[in-house]
Formats: structure tokens, sequence, C-alpha cells
């Protein structure tokens, strides 16, 4: 590569890029997907025909797809599509991981130069992928895909996002926002991330951390092009509560603080009793006892349950246990 650049200096009308067309593996999780996988496969293959046709990727080239356990017939579907079609790849895991692990399971398999992650039902615009590889091959080893127009999300969806992004900007955590989990990764930007030894998984809030060059393409979501979202309020949640906890101990740190706050107002308080006692008016009042019990048993039950989230969080991690099976592998040459 060293020599490439060397010859950029020398040639100024046709500049060539650092980086030579990449072997490509797009990693796409799929859960009970069997009504988007054929819509997702014609997509992803005339895309990744196209690219082989310009010469902008190796046909080493594949698709892979990781069946996160479904239950409905997707597996199968893979398995068809992986004999007939050369670009086809499958891995089945063997029960349902949630999408983060399946991605991980996923991109622990690619051997390729550059992989992209695009979820199974085509909401992310598949026209991105060659801006991707123009990005990847200027240099770049992180291409996030941003979305910059959220109309086909419902309101719930869009504003408890909204609040996420700014809750864990809130809790000091670098993320891209309104990126999820459609971006190109470099070889050596996915043995990085592979080296993270951790079982919470949050891959939007880790990528950031690798450093290296990164750069952004926008593109505006599209509908599910079938099925319904995987992703229900409780999966939602959890997601959530795994970014932040995987991430940062922002929240032990705002215990301490309220903590240290109620302490204060407890100092003053007592402080009054006690001149009101001096003075001979205590009358002890019901309400307000009530309230400061209620109040401050509210808080340290909240607090304890925050600690708690973090101790079973070093539970799971010492425990080290394997994020995943792999129960069946479906294409050709060599996947683990
Ligand atoms: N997915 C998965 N495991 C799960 C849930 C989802 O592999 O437990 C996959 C799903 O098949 C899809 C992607 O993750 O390819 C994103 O899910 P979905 O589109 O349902 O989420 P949404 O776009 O509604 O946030
Ligand atoms: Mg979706």
């Amino acid at each position: 590569m060293g020599q490439k650049r060397d010859n950029i200096s020398n040639c100024e009308s046709e500049l060539p890029l650092p980086r030579n067309a990449p072997s490509l593996a797009v990693i796409v999780p799929c859960y009970n997907e069997e009504e988007a996988f054929s819509a997702c496969l014609e997509e992803l293959n005339s895309v990744l025909a196209g690219l082989l046709e310009t010469g902008k990727i190796t046909d080493e080239s594949y698709i892979l797809f990781v069946d996160d356990g479904s239950r409905d017939k997707t597996w199968s579907l893979i398995k068809q599509a992986a004999v007939a079609n050369k670009f086809v790849r499958g891995l089945k895991l063997s029960r349902n991981r949630g999408h983060q692990i399946a991605l991980i399971a996923g991109l622990s398999a690619v051997g390729a130069d550059a992989c992209i992650s695009i979820d199974a039902d085509l909401q992310d615009d598949t026209d991105c992928i060659s801006q991707m590889i123009d990005k990847y091959r200027e240099g770049n080893d992180i291409v996030y895909g941003v979305r910059n127009d959220r109309s086909s999300d419902s309101f719930f969806k869009r504003f408890t996002a909204e609040s996420f992004y700014k809750f864990m900007a809130f809790m000091g955590i670098s993320q891209i926002p309104n990126h999820a989990d459609y971006r190109l990764l470099s070889r050596r930007a996915l043995d990085a991330l592979l080296q993270f030894r951790e079982s919470n998984i949050y891959l939007r809030g880790m990528i950031p951390l690798l450093g290296f060059s990164a750069a952004k393409v926008y593109y505006s979501r599209r509908e599910r092009v079938a099925g319904e979202s995987k992703y229900p309020l409780r999966k939602m949640l959890a997601l959530a509560i795994e970014g932040i906890t995987s991430l940062t101990i922002m929240p032990l740190r705002l215990i301490s603080a309220l903590g240290f706050f109620t302490c204060f107002i407890a100092l003053v308080v007592a402080l009054y009793a006690i001149i009101e006692k001096i003075r001979g008016e205590a009358l002890t009042g019901w309400t307000s006892m009530m309230i400061a019990v209620l109040f401050i048993g509210g808080v340290q039950l909240l607090s304890l349950g925050v600690v708690g989230e973090y101790i079973g969080k070093i539970y799971m991690e010492t425990k080290a246990r394997p994020k995943y099976f792999i129960e069946d592998i479906a294409g050709r040459e060599e996947l683990p």
C-alpha cells in the first residue's frame, strides 16, 4: 500500500486510490425473516453483481446470512439460496441470541478485506454500499451509514430513539446519531473489534472506541420491505440498558452524587428538627415524615437496582460464557 501512496504524487490527473478493490462480505442477521428474505436476497445479489461488474469488488465477495435461531423457514431459504447462488453463504446459530450477537457471529466468520452489516428488511438503502466502498478505497477503515430522514419510523420510535441518543450523550457515550448497524468495516477495524472479549455487546458504542479513520454516507431509511419489526419495546429497552451499562459507569456516579445530595438535605432537616426540639415546638408532622421515608426509600431501591444491574453484568462477564453456538453452515468455501 505504501508503494501505492507514493504513486499518488506522481500522477495528478487520475489519482489511484490508496486501496485496491476489496473482497466484500455483506453480513445480514435474520430472525424470522422468511417474508423479507427473497426481496433481500434479490436486491443484495443485484447490488453485488453490479459492483463486481464495475470492478469495485473482487469475485471472492459474498453475502453471509446469519440465521439468529429463527423459528420459521428462514434457514431453509438461506440453504436453498446458498446452493443456487455462488454469492450466498449462511450461518445458523443454535438459538435466538439477539441482533448484536448475530452480527458478532457473522463478523467473526468473515475472511474478506471489508465487510458491511445490513438488516434483512432492506430499510437501509443498498445504494450506499457502492459509496461505502469508495470511502473504504479512499482509506477509511470505518464507514457509517447515517439516516438523514426518520419519516418512515413511527412517532413513538422516533421519539424514543432521539431521547435515547440524547441520554447516551449526557452519559458521555459517543456514538453517531441516527446510525444503526449499517456500516462498513475494513479488515483491520474488524480485527480490532474482535479483540473485545466482552459478552455485553452494543456495537454502535464500541465501534467509535476503535479509532481509525471513519467516514459517513447518508441515506433516507425506507419502510420495512416485508414482515414486522423484530425489535419490540422489550428488546429496545434491553438494548438501551446494554448500551449504557456496557459503556459507562456514569449511572453509578450519579447515584453517588444523589447520595451526597440527600445526605446534605438530611443534615439540614436534622438541624432544623433539633432547633425545633430545643425551642419546644416539635410537633412531629406525619406528612413530612411519610414523604421523607417514601422518598429516601424509593431513591435507595432505585440506586440498589442500578448497582445490581452492574453486578449482574460483572457476573455474566466473569462467567465468560460462549456468546453463541453455530449449528449449521451453508455455502461454498471455508467458513469456520
Ligand atoms: N434481528 C436478529 N435477531 C433478533 C432481532 C432482530 O437477528 O433477535 C435482525 C432482524 O432480522 C433484522 C435486524 O436484526 O435483520 C433488525 O431488526 P428489525 O428490522 O426488526 O428492527 P427495527 O428496524 O424495527 O429496529
Ligand atoms: Mg428494520
